[in-house]
C-alpha cells in the first residue's frame, strides 16, 4: 500500500525466471478452486441459470416470508459461485498477465457480472415497498429468514437517503458525468505530462518520472540531487496549478450536489452514511493527531543529526539513516511468520502454517506476472496470495501484511455465513497492520545486528507516518476544502495551496525547512481527485491495531487472555455488523482520544528505540 504515489510500478526485469522453472512449492495451486477450465465452464453454466433463476423471481417477496428466504438463499448461492468463477480466471491471469485466452475467459465473467446485476436490479425496491415491522415480524417467526436481519434492517436504514424513482433517474443521469474531474486529473497529470529531464550531481542526466522520482528520494545520498528533483516535479505541478485547482473544485462541487440532492447536512456526514460511522470519529481523529505532533518531529530531528544536514527538508525524509543490504530468504520467513503470531495462539499459528505449506501462495515474480501483492479471499475454498517476493524487507513486511488479511478471511469464512463473510476496508486494514506490528517486535527481539535494528525500526517508523500521520493531515485537508464549498466561499489555487502550508506547519513545526513549492502538494495527491474522504480509514484501522496491540502485549496475564479472545472475535465476525460495534466490542473505541494516543505513544515508543540504537552504534 503506497498511498503517496502517483503512479508506475516500477519493476525490476532483469534475471527473471520463467514460470514453469519455478519450483510448484512457490506457486499457487488453484486446483484448490476447480480441477481445470472444463469445470469453471460447468460452474459458469450453473452461474448463468441461477443468475436466469433469480431474475424469475421478481414480484415474489410480498407473498410473505418463504419466497424472501428463498430469494436470499439464492443470492448467495450465486454469490459464493461468483468467488470461485471469478478467481480461478482472475488468479490465472495474473500469473501471467500476456495470455489473451485467459484474459478473454476473465472477461467473460465480468459480461456475466453486468448481467447479474441487472438481473437482480428489482430486489431492493421490492423488499422496501414491504413496511420494515412486516418484514421483522417474519423473521421472527421463520428461524431461516433471522440470520439475514443486519444485511436487511440495514438495507431499511440506507434508504434514507434514496429519493423517489424520478429523482433517483435524474441523479444517475448525472452520475455519468461525475467522473470528469478525475478523468481530467489522471489526463493531466499522466498521459499529457511532460517530465522534466534533471541533471545529476554525478554527471547523467535523467528523465525525471514518477518512479524516477521516488526512486531519487528513497536512495539518492545527496542532498542536492534530491532537491533538484524536487524542485523539477513540483514545477511540472505548478505549471498547471490553476488548472489542478478547477478540477479539484469539480470534486468539491460535486461532492456537495450529491449531500444535498440526499438531503445529507455536509458531505462528511454522505461519505460516513454508508458504514454508519458518526462524523466525531473523524474530528476526533484530527484533532487528538494535532495534539500527538510531538514524537513526529522528534524523529525528523533526529534524522537531520544523523543525516548530517544542515537545513532539513520535506525531500530528505525518505532516505535511508544506515545502509544494509541484508537478504531475508523465503523460507526463513516462513519459520518465523508464525513464530511473531504466538501472543495469538496455537490454532492462529496452525492456520498460518498450513497457508504456508499448502500451496496457498505465490511467491516469486515471473514475467507477465501481476505486479505488487495482494490477498484474494476465495469464499468456500481458503484464501490465496500474490507476492512478488525478492528477499528485501519490504516484500517480508508485505507478506506479514497480506498474511493478516489471509488470516481475517479464514477466521471470518469459518464462523460466518456467506452473507456476514466479507469484511469493510474500515475493518480491513486492522489485522494486517497488527500482523506488521507483531511481525516487527519479533524482528526486533531476534536482531543481532545495530544496524539491521534501525532499519527494523526505521521502516516502522515511517508506516507510522505514512499510513497515520500523513493520511490524517490530508483528511484535515479534505475537510477544511469540501467546507469551503459548503460554506459557499471561494475555491481558488492559493486558498487550497494556503490550507495544505498551514496544515504541514501545524504537524512538523521547526523540526522541518519550508520550500515554497510545498504549498502545492495538494495538486499532485491522485487520492483527494480519485477517492475523497477515503484515505482517514487507513488511519482509523491504524489507531485501531495500535490500540489492539496495547492490549495483547501488555498488562496481565488474565488481561492479555481476553484481548487475544476479543481480537479473535473480532475477525471471526466478518461483516455481520458495522464496523463501530465490532471494534467496540474488540476493546476499540474511535470515538475516545486514547484510540488515536495509541499511535501517539507507538511512535514516541519506536522512536526512542531508535535514539538508543543510534546512540549504540556511534
Ligand atoms: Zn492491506
Amino acid at each position: 500500500m503506497d498511498l503517496l504515489s502517483t503512479a508506475e510500478a516500477v519493476a525490476p526485469a532483469s534475471e527473471l525466471r520463467n514460470r514453469a522453472d519455478i519450483p510448484d512449492r512457490f506457486k499457487w495451486d488453484l486446483a484448490d478452486i476447480f480441477p481445470g477450465w472444463n469445470e469453471w465452464q460447468q460452474a459458469l453454466d450453473e452461474l448463468e441459470a441461477k443468475i436466469g433463476a433469480y431474475a424469475a423471481r421478481q414480484g415474489t417477496l410480498a407473498h410473505g416470508p418463504d419466497r424472501l428466504l428463498a430469494a436470499m438463499q439464492l443470492a448467495d448461492d450465486i454469490g459464493q459461485l461468483t468467488y470461485k468463477v471469478w478467481y480461478f480466471a482472475g488468479l490465472k491471469h495474473d500469473e501471467d498477465q500476456r495470455d489473451n485466452t485467459i484474459n478473454a475467459k476473465r472477461q467473460q465473467v465480468q459480461i456475466l457480472f453486468a448481467k447479474a446485476s441487472q438481473a437482480s436490479a428489482w430486489f431492493n425496491p421490492e423488499l422496501l415497498a414491504i413496511p420494515l415491522p412486516t418484514v421483522q415480524a417474519w423473521m421472527t417467526g421463520q428461524p431461516g429468514l433471522a440470520m439475514y436481519r443486519f444485511a436487511l434492517e440495514d438495507l431499511y436504514r440506507q434508504q434514507e437517503h434514496v429519493l423517489d424513482e424520478k429523482g433517483e433517474h435524474l441523479l444517475s443521469l448525472a452520475s455519468r458525468f461525475s467522473s470528469a474531474p478525475n478523468d481530467a486529473y489522471a489526463a493531466l497529470s499522466t498521459a499529457d505530462v511532460k517530465h522534466p529531464a534533471i541533471k545529476l550531481s554525478t554527471g547523467p542526466e535523467v528523465t525525471l518520472t514518477y518512479g524516477q522520482y521516488r526512486a531519487i528520494l528513497a536512495t539518492n545520498r545527496h542532498q542536492g540531487d534530491r532537491a533538484t528533483a524536487f524542485e523539477a516535479y513540483h514545477k511540472m505541478f505548478a505549471a498547471n496549478l490553476n488548472t489542478y485547482a478547477s478540477l479539484y473544485h469539480g470534486v468539491l462541487q460535486r461532492d456537495w450536489f450529491h449531500s444535498q440532492a440526499r438531503g445529507y447536512r455536509s458531505t462528511l456526514d454522505a461519505a460516513l452514511h454508508g458504514n454508519n460511522i458518526p462524523p466525531a470519529v473523524v474530528e476526533n481523529l484530527i484533532e487528538t493527531t494535532k495534539a500527538g505532533t510531538g514524537p513526529l518531529r522528534r524523529y525528523h530531528r533526529l534524522r537531520k543529526r544523523v543525516l548530517g544536514l544542515d537545513t532539513y527538508h520535506n525531500y530528505d525524509a525518505a532516505i535511508p539513516l544506515v545502509d544494509f543490504d541484508h537478504k531475508y530468504p523465503y523460507e526463513h520467513v516462513q519459520e518465523w511468520l508464525p513464530a511473531s503470531v504466538a501472543p495469538l495462539g496455537a490454532d492462529y499459528q496452525g492456520h498460518m502454517r498450513d497457508g504456508l505449506a499448502s500451496r496457498w501462495i505465490d511467491v516469486y515474480e515471473n514475467p507477465g506476472k501481476r505486479s505488487g501483492a495482494y490477498s484474494a479471499p476465495v469464499y468456500g475454498v481458503h484464501p490465496y496470495m500474490l507476492l512478488n517476493y525478492n528477499d528485501t524487507l519490504d516484500a517480508v513486511f508485505t507478506l506479514a501484511h497480506e498474511m493478516g488479511h489471509s488470516m481475517h478471511t479464514i477466521l471470518s469464512s469459518a464462523h460466518q455465513p456467506f452473507v456476514y463473510s466479507a469484511y469493510t476496508i474500515f475493518i480491513a486494514e486492522v489485522p494486517s497492520t497488527l500482523s506488521e506490528a507483531l511481525f516487527l517486535e519479533y524482528m526486533l527481539a531476534h536482531a543481532t545486528d545495530d544496524r539491521e535494528r534501525i532499519v527494523l525500526l526505521q521502516h516502522a517508523i515511517d508506516g507510522i507516518v505514512g499510513t497515520f500521520y500523513t493520511q490524517v493531515l490530508f483528511a484535515d485537508y479534505e475537510l477544511q476544502a469540501h467546507r469551503l464549498v459548503e460554506e459557499g466561499r471561494p475555491v481558488t489555487s492559493d486558498g487550497l495551496s494556503e490550507i495544505y502550508f498551514n496544515l504541514l506547519k501545524t504537524y512538523y513545526g521547526d523540526a522541518m525547512d519550508y520550500d515554497e513549492l510545498l504549498r502545492i502538494t495538494w495538486s499532485r495527491i491522485p487520492h483527494f481527485y480519485s477517492t475523497p474522504y477515503y484515505v482517514y480509514q487507513y488511519a482509523t484501522c491504524f489507531a485501531s491495531s495500535a490500540q489492539l496491540m496495547k492490549q495483547l502485549t501488555t498488562g496481565s496475564d488474565a488481561d492479555r487472555a481476553d484481548a487475544v479472545g476479543r481480537y479473535l472475535t473480532l475477525l471471526k465476525s466478518g461483516g455481520s455488523d458495522h464496523p463501530m460495534p465490532l471494534l467496540q466490542r474488540a476493546g476499540v473505541d474511535l470515538s475516545k482520544p486514547e484510540t488515536v494516543r495509541a499511535v501517539v505513544d507507538q511512535l514516541d515508543t519506536l522512536v526512542t528505540q531508535l535514539e538508543h540504537a543510534i546512540a549504540k552504534l556511534s
